[in-house]
């Protein structure tokens, strides 16, 4: 096994370092950089790359990548992961979605992969798709419902057979599997037009950050990596499996009307539902129903809306139509 290099990260084999890829600087004379944490494992095998915070309200990936450190002997490992607790950091430290610095490339899970002489959240987009491409071998995209919503235990990625493989090898929790066919604008995009395999993958959100529950959620996440390194052999111990797995595609289901949402109180995550059934009602100032959203499709609810105020488009419901088990 080499030393591998990730920015200003070098690590020996069989050792670990912390860098920074390094992008540009802020007018303040900051530098805007991605923090990076190099695991490079004694033997060769995969190199496993986990992103935290693209989305800077999605902290849940922060903490999972700390206990992934925490956790991982790279004295150890065959292969390699390299772990990024901050990749959107001006989004991070303002924990909002998006740079506010940048409001020509706000949102930076759909700019992939970024360009050299682009707006700032592009520069950070291509300097970050140049290091991934070269030493991924898988990458893992953490995410979750953020300040407006709460998701359930969801991974989306395409459907090759590779990229069901690396869900499934999630574990346990993780048995929704969503299409992604043909990514576009995320770090998978990059991944997927290298011919190489990624997730995105969902938990947690603003219903669940008090300290048991952003735990558990950043737990349940990092629990879903340790069991990729060991279906890859990356680490050692036996891999758990969901054993079950459904399959199908998200419907976004957004706010017809603004007000105030209301979920009915009945609702469970991935409990099957039918084509029709009630999920919410969104009333007025005064109280009165404005709007009920119904299920597209059979399928089952894994993600909802967590901040009751609803403007006009806003996402309310996050919804699998399900074709079928994989
Ligand atoms: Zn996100």
């Amino acid at each position: 096994m080499p030393e591998l290099t990730v920015g200003t990260a070098t690590a020996a084999p069989g050792t670990r370092a912390r860098g920074v890829i390094e992008v540009t600087t802020l007018p303040g004379g900051r530098p805007l950089d991605i923090p990076v944490m190099v695991l490079n494992g004694a033997v060769n095998g995969p190199c496993v790359w986990v992103d935290g915070v693209i989305h800077g309200d999605e902290p849940e990936g922060t903490l999972a990548c700390h206990m992934l450190d925490a956790e991982l002997d790279p004295a150890n490992m065959r292969g390699s992961v390299v772990l990024v607790p901050v990749l959107n950091v001006p989004a991070y430290e303002a924990a909002q979605r998006g740079n506010p610095l940048d409001t020509f490339s706000y949102d930076m899970n759909r700019i992939y992969p970024g360009r050299e002489g682009g707006y700032l959240t592009e520069r950070v987009a291509y300097t970050h798709s140049r290091w991934l491409r070269d030493v991924a071998t898988f990458e893992l995209s953490i995410h979750s419902g953020g300040a407006h919503s709460y998701l359930s235990e969801t991974i989306f990625t395409t459907t090759q057979p590779e990229s069901i493989e690396l869900a499934k090898a999630m574990g346990k929790d993780w048995s929704l599997i969503l299409k992604n066919i043909r990514p576009s604008g995320s770090p998978g995009a990059v991944m997927h037009e290298a011919g190489k395999h990624a997730l995105t993958v969902e938990l947690g959100g603003r219903p669940a950050t008090s300290a048991r529950d952003f735990q558990r959620c950043a737990r349940t996440l990092a629990d879903g990596v340790l069991n990729v390194l060991r279906h890859y052999k990356v680490i050692d111990g036996q891999p758990t499996y969901a054993g079950k797995w459904y399959t199908g595609f998200q419907h976004a289901l957004l706010a017809p009307v603004s007000g105030l949402f209301l979920a009915e109180t009945t609702l469970e995550f991935q409990k099957p539902m039918k084509k029709g059934d009630s999920l919410a009602r969104i009333v007025g100032v005064y109280g009165d129903s404005l709007a009920e959203l119904r299920t597209p499709a059979d399928g089952m609810i894994f993600g909802l809306r967590a901040l009751p105020n609803v403007l006009t488009g806003d996402w309310c419901c996050f919804y699998a139509e399900i074709e079928g088990e994989l």
